[in-house]
């Protein structure tokens, strides 16, 4: 373990940095959103990379409906997550076209 990620895991449990869970499941950090803006996250599947996407009105009212299914369930909220998996730009660049198979019906 590097002193580096020790040092996160440290931040972590002080709450200051949140573990952001991608595919792979291993440990992505960043600033708490107590200390940053609500955002959701664009999680690259091949890669790894992650970016932030500021949310949307649109976006956190779906949400918020999502959230008012939890409270349905006896759960209580407080905030939510919202991770877009996909490819990001320099990948999607590298894959090659994938060929179009609704097309070609
Ligand atoms: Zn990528
Ligand atoms: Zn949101």
């Amino acid at each position: 373990m590097s002193s580096a990620y020790r040092n996160l895991t440290v931040l972590e449990h002080a709450g200051v940095v949140n573990r952001v869970i991608t595919k792979e499941d291993f440990g992505r950090y960043e600033l708490a959103e107590e200390l940053t803006e609500h955002h959701h996250h664009l999680v690259c599947s091949s890669c790894g990379l992650v970016r932030d996407l500021l949310s949307d009105v649109d976006a956190e009212r779906l949400m918020s409906l999502a959230m008012r299914r939890a409270t349905e369930q006896g759960f209580t909220p407080a905030t939510h997550r919202l991770d877009i998996v996909g490819l990001c730009a320099g990948c999607s660049a590298r894959k090659p076209a994938q060929p179009r198979t609704r097309a070609s019906v």
